[in-house]
């Protein structure tokens, strides 16, 4: 997977802006391309305490999900944020993950002091952040490559 790196600087502010909750949200990318991503969409972490797990409006995610196919995308991913703990899956994640073909970002917590978002990305530090695919119950970590941009397609 490819993820630009402007994708990554918007979901960790999000991340920044909403902490100490969790931030939750949908990177998405073109039908035609599995391999790249290129959008984030905020979504509203609606669970009941929002410092310690992240659910989306499910009538909301039903209109996303609607809106992207009409213009030809497709979520991929579907990113949040820890904000006590690593960027492992929970069990908690593991079990609400129900759609093997869209990937979990996972944002660990990170210090606001060990990370300028206006940095290039090689010199920032202590970044973690991992990417999973959730298949019958069980959580694998899958590779990925922080680009400058993803072309349109043509
Ligand atoms: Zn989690």
């Amino acid at each position: 997977m490819n993820i630009p790196a402007a994708v990554l600087d918007a979901v960790l502010l999000h991340c920044r802006e909403v902490y100490p909750d969790e931030a939750c949200g949908v990177v998405y990318g073109w039908a035609e391309r599995p391999g790249d991503v290129h959008g984030v969409l905020r979504m509203h972490n609606v669970a009941d305490h929002p410092r310690f797990r992240y659910e989306f409006d499910p009538h909301h995610q039903v209109l996303i999900w609607k809106r992207l196919d009409s213009l030809k995308q497709r979520p991929r991913i579907i990113y949040h944020s820890h904000t006590t703990t690593g960027a492992e899956l929970s069990p908690t994640d593991v079990r609400y993950a129900n759609d093997p073909d869209i990937l979990h970002l996972v944002v660990g917590t990170v210090p606001e002091e060990v990370v300028d978002v206006t940095a290039p990305v090689e010199r920032r530090t202590g970044l973690d952040i991992r990417l999973w695919r959730v298949e019958q119950g069980a959580a694998t970590e899958v590779p990925y490559t922080i680009v400058e941009r993803v072309e349109d397609p043509a």
